[in-house]
């Protein structure tokens, strides 16, 4: 039996009592409900009191116990229809619904915070934060995640936490603004342009840190102002030893990140949005999932971009790993019609549960297409 859900948003719920039965009728039985999410602009189609949502700085859905945070704190939301519980009240929602909710969580992404305290940024090599996003080798920021996780726990009955960002944001950020773009940076140097070397990270990794940042800044800048060529990978451009240390001080901190959290969660289960890449960051943190220990009780792989690359990428980490592989598939791209095929694919290539993006922002086709798969694929 494989386990259907969607993404929702807290204020696609709260305020209007007609979503979750709307949501009940796409045919999912789980929702993965922002508890902890970035700013944000998006549509609220049915909502009685909004058509359109902004939220303009990263906060916490669920409950602020204002005692239980030292240093950073998550903010309240100050947008949509008011309460005090938001992630409570939609909970309870989904569960009078007969659904099954899990807490969506975004743990270093808060351009609020990273404005507000640089200090806890990531840093590339040329000195220059990406206030967007939070280091998790920084103690204040491994606090900060560990107890968003422990105050959705004590709070609320969830049966699981659906983990995004538990790791670095990298030079990618999807601002809508971006202005980057004409200058055709390659995938390498925007890897390389996502290597932190703040003082947490640059502690503990195991390498001449000025030399690096010094070679990091060499080879992009060859690439920026001589459309040198920065190489394929970082064993490339800054030597396989190098490379391999960036990769281990990586894992190290997500793989920490990941335990003290299970241990937070008890029998909660982890979902951990991850990619078998360890060059790779972002939302979905690279990792080797061969190997990863603790285990989480599944990797979320985003299946977003070509069909046939998602396919291969889900039947590899199945072929490399035991744990349970839950496809994140987007109910909003260009083909909407084309979901119920992919989503029995998925499966057979590996995927035992499948989360659709996203129930509240979905048009009525999209919809369509969500109950359409969910009927496909049993
Ligand atoms: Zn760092």
């Amino acid at each position: 039996m494989v386990r259907h859900g969607a993404f929702a948003y807290t204020w696609d719920l709260v305020g209007d009592p007609s979503a979750a039965a709307r949501f009940a009728d796409l045919g999912i039985d789980t929702v993965t409900l922002q508890a902890a999410y970035h700013s944000v602009r998006a549509t609220t189609a049915w909502h009685p009191a909004h058509r359109v949502v902004h939220a303009d700085h990263a906060a916490a859905y669920f409950r602020i116990r204002p005692e239980r945070w030292r240093g950073l704190r998550p903010l309240a939301p100050t947008w949509a229809v008011d309460d005090e519980d938001r992630f409570g009240t939609a909970t309870a929602a989904l569960s009078a619904a007969g659904l099954r909710a899990e807490a969506w969580v975004v743990l270093t992404h808060s351009s609020v915070l990273g404005r507000s305290a640089p200090e806890y940024a990531v840093i590339n090599a040329y000195g220059e934060a990406l206030n967007y996003a939070l280091c998790p080798a920084q103690p204040a920021v491994h606090d900060y995640a560990l107890t968003i996780v422990q105050e959705i726990c004590e709070q609320y009955d969830v049966p699981a936490l659906m983990l995004e960002a538990c790791g670095w944001l990298g030079f990618e950020h999807a601002c809508q603004h971006e202005k980057t773009s004409g200058a055709d940076l390659s995938a390498c140097a925007r890897d390389l342009l996502s290597i932190c070397l703040c003082p947490a990270c640059a502690a503990r990794l195991s390498l001449d840190v000025p030399q690096l940042a010094a070679d990091i800044k060499l080879v992009v800048d060859r690439e920026l102002q001589e459309g040198i060529g920065a190489g394929s990978n970082l064993a490339d451009a800054l030597g396989a030893e190098r490379a391999g240390a960036i990769y281990r001080h990586r894992r190290e901190v997500i793989t920490g990140l990941v335990r003290e959290a299970g241990a937070l969660a008890g029998d909660r289960e982890l979902l951990l949005m991850a990619t078998d890449d360890p060059q790779v960051t972002g939302p979905d943190v690279g990792v080797g999932l061969s190997g990863f220990t603790p285990e989480p009780a599944a990797f979320v792989l985003k299946c977003w971009d070509d069909e046939e690359a998602a396919i291969a990428r889900m039947k590899a980490a199945a072929a490399r790993t035991g744990v349970p592989l839950v496809a994140n598939v987007n109910a909003l791209g260009e083909r909407p019609s084309e979901l119920p095929a992919l989503a029995a694919r998925l499966v057979s290539a590996g995927a035992s549960e499948l989360r659709y993006y996203h129930a509240g922002l979905a048009s009525p086709a999209r919809q369509a297409a969500i109950r359409a798969a969910v009927q496909e694929v049993t």
